[in-house]
């Protein structure tokens, strides 16, 4: 039996109503990354309605705001002390901007329509704070239950402290967010584990039901690339035009590079090629197995998956590098003599910045290197958390308790999260928001979307799995 399953469902339902209530105030309250001059401090409002949904239900929550307008919440629920380091919930507060022209509902109105409540934020990720505040609210109904005062006393059956963790500014860095509190609040991020946003949500593939954890996320290594060439005039063409440079060398970058299978995604190709039927398993084996040349081995990946997937999917078998902004030229009759470049280089685990950067220099080539200087402008080191042991285990047996047709399977993530700053303080971080989804959503389009929206069944699912998973872990 679950944990769950103690409480009743009319409480499961008032519960599952409050989860919404808490998403809807939630996206009405604007916390856009980076901050817009005219409501420059939506984080800390944020985090504020949160301290005060927190110290309603007698915890005592703190806030920081390590610079003004960006604030970060949290509050510790005690266990007895016996069970270990604790457990932590985190969320970021902060959201990309929403420009509202092609979206159905304003996305800062929170509408209810056909079941999915809408908004910036619905699925990234402040449906995943209203989840994690769920759960904190039935934690502290146990404890009132006992008699007890929530702020102090240990939580009945809990072993470990559970920390609730709201960091801002996760869109951009996470400079005044996550990362800033690894540093001067690592007792906010330090715990055994942690569930935060991206994973456990269902995405059907030929009719099964996969349910991919996110235990690992690449890293990133951004790169400024000035490139020279000689002013002139655009009557009397030069090969040196350094726009011309520039183009050269962006198609040079842009080229899929060699495929390399990290130990999660052998886990995950082979899991998925035992869930799936037919030609699909065939070609997620061969990609395991390391067979197939990049180009035949994108084709097939094309010819097997729907476009986003196969998007995903290539981007997580190698090293990839998008040249995403190009500048040059300040008249159409002056030839430039000065362009740049920027490229979005992901690494898999394993790759160093090192490797990364003799990568971008190796494409540009030796005849146009010379023309370039490049600058490194981030780092992010990639992260794994192990898809085994206690709490990887609770993940996989609570989803398929309460989905008995889930297929729980380890991923990695193709972009950076949270789990960078809380891997600075040793916690393993999965991505584990928990949403069972109807079969033709299309979810990784609604993050950064137009109209992003999150279905009320699927909150429904989330918030006992996700109770489940805090009661046995900490229990
Ligand atoms: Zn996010």
């Amino acid at each position: 039996m679950t944990p769950s399953a103690s409480i009743a469902a009319a409480t499961w339902a008032t519960a599952h109503d409050d989860v919404v209530r808490t998403l809807r105030d939630l996206i009405r309250i604007p916390s856009i990354n980076p901050p817009p001059l005219d409501a420059p401090d939506g984080e800390t409002r944020v985090a504020r309605y949160l301290a005060d949904r927190l110290t309603a239900i007698g915890l005592e929550p703190e806030l920081v705001e390590p610079t003004p307008g960006r604030g970060s919440v949290h509050a510790r629920l005690r266990g007895d002390g016996t069970g270990g380091d604790p457990f932590l919930l985190l969320s970021h507060l902060d959201v990309v901007p929403a420009p509202p022209s092609r979206w159905t509902h304003d996305p800062f109105e929170a509408v209810v329509d056909g079941g999915y409540v809408y908004g910036r934020g619905a699925v990234d990720m402040k449906g995943m704070i209203a989840l994690e505040l769920g759960v904190v609210e039935r934690l502290v109904d146990a404890a009132r239950a006992a008699g007890l005062d929530p702020a102090h006393d240990p939580i009945p059956g809990l072993r470990r402290d559970v920390l609730f963790t709201c960091a801002a500014d996760e869109e951009a860095g996470s400079l005044d967010g996550a990362r800033w509190l690894a540093v001067h609040r690592p007792d906010w991020l330090r715990a055994a584990g942690a569930v935060n946003e991206c994973g456990g949500v269902s995405v059907t593939v030929a009719g099964r039901r996969l349910y991919p954890i996110m235990v690992a996320e690449k890293g990133f290594a951004p790169y400024r690339i000035a490139v020279t060439g000689t002013w002139g005039h655009g009557s009397m063409p030069r090969a040196d035009n350094a726009a011309v440079l520039a183009a050269r060398i962006i198609e040079r970058l842009a080229v899929p590079g060699p495929i390399r299978i990290t130990p999660v995604m052998t886990r995950f190709l082979e899991a998925a090629a035992a869930a799936l039927p037919g030609e699909a398993a065939a070609v997620l084996r061969r990609i395991a197995a390391g067979e197939a040349d990049p180009t035949a081995a994108d084709a097939a990946i094309d010819a097997v998956c729907d476009p986003m997937y196969a998007r995903a999917l290539r981007a997580l078998i190698r090293d990839t590098l998008s040249p995403d902004v190009v500048t040059a030229g300040v008249k159409y009759n002056v030839i430039p003599g000065d362009a740049v470049i920027e490229v979005d280089c992901r690494v898999l685990p394993g790759t160093t910045q090192a490797a990364m950067r003799a990568e971008v220099e190796r494409r540009i080539g030796p005849d146009l290197l010379d023309a370039c200087e490049i600058e490194a402008i981030a780092w992010g080191e990639p992260v794994e958390s192990p898809a085994e042991g206690p709490l990887w285990d609770i993940l996989v047996a609570t989803l398929r308790d309460h989905d008995p047709e889930a297929i729980p399977l380890p991923v990695m993530a193709p972009f950076a999260t949270d789990a960078k700053a809380t891997s600075l303080v040793g916690t393993p971080t999965y991505g584990f928001s928990p949403l069972r989804l109807e079969p033709d959503e299309r979810f990784l389009e609604r993050f950064h979307g137009v109209d992003e929206r999150v279905g009320l069944d699927a909150l429904r699912f989330g918030l006992p799995v996700l109770y489940d998973v805090v009661r046995r872990f900490c229990g």
